[in-house]
């Protein structure tokens, strides 16, 4: 059940947050965490670009060659896509960005984006983790076919094996990205191009910084205080 947090006899809180972090840090993870938790929608820049692959739809040729190498597809296409879903009716009461922005032309884009739309973004939140425990992570991942459900062979195994804990689905796929030659070009990638975000959100005074190396269960409580701190804050305010 998708629930707000405290406000959910009240009007609920919006709240436009971005997730950032290297390959692996687990943002994905960690925005369906916020999802299931707040009610906050999940957007996956890469998911949606995987489905797209997947349906062979036109965004879907242009694109599949570009992510099987690891590197980025065009700022254009991208913001594009996020400028059409953040108006959809789910994300009236906000949304948690997974994968975008990934540059900081991305960011500048998103946040006139955002203002066109009298929104802005309210918190950032930067997972941080060393590059091998990344690796580690990357190579023991997999996914449900059926409903996209993320599980880790070590960390995250389905409760029975070979069976989605979710939609019981049988068939698990791995990403096509995950090896260890594209790895090295998105790690690249994230350190050139990415990393930089940090300042340009920590100077908006909207960035928080997580250990995301223990748990998931601790990764999530650490993004469960900061949003019950913002939330309360507004209350407050
Ligand atoms: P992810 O699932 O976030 O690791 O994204 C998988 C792949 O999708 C990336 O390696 C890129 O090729 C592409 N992609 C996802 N988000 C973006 C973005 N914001 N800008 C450019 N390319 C992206």
């Amino acid at each position: 059940m998708i629930r707000f947090w405290k406000f959910s006899r009240n009007k609920p809180v919006r709240l436009n947050m971005v997730l950032i972090g290297p390959p692996g840090a687990g943002k994905g993870t960690q925005a369906k965490f916020i999802q299931e938790e707040f009610g906050y929608i999940q957007l996956s820049t890469g998911q949606m670009l995987r489905a797209a692959v997947s349906a062979r739809s036109e965004v879907g040729r242009q694109t599949k060659a570009i992510m099987e190498r690891g590197d980025l597809v065009s700022d254009d296409l991208v913001i594009r896509i996020i400028s059409e879903r953040i108006d959809e009716a789910d994300c009236k009461n906000g949304f948690v960005l997974d994968g975008f922005p990934r540059t900081v032309p991305q960011a500048e884009a998103l946040d006139i984006l955002m203002s066109n739309k009298e929104h802005s973004i309210d918190i950032v939140i930067e997972l941080a983790a060393g590059e091998e425990e990344l690796v580690a992570r990357i190579a023991g991942r997999f996914t449900c076919s059926g409903c996209d459900q993320g599980y880790h062979a070590t960390f995250k195994p389905p409760a029975v094996e070979g069976t989605c804990d979710k939609c019981g689905g049988h068939d698990f796929k791995r990403r096509a990205d995950d090896n260890e030659e594209t790895l090295r070009d998105r790690f690249k990638s994230y350190y050139e191009l990415t990393a930089p975000l940090t300042r340009y959100y920590s100077q908006k005074g909207v960035l928080h910084t997580v250990d995301a190396e223990p748990s998931i269960a601790s990764v999530s409580g650490q993004l469960k205080e900061i949003l019950q701190t913002a939330l309360s804050d507004v209350a407050v305010g």
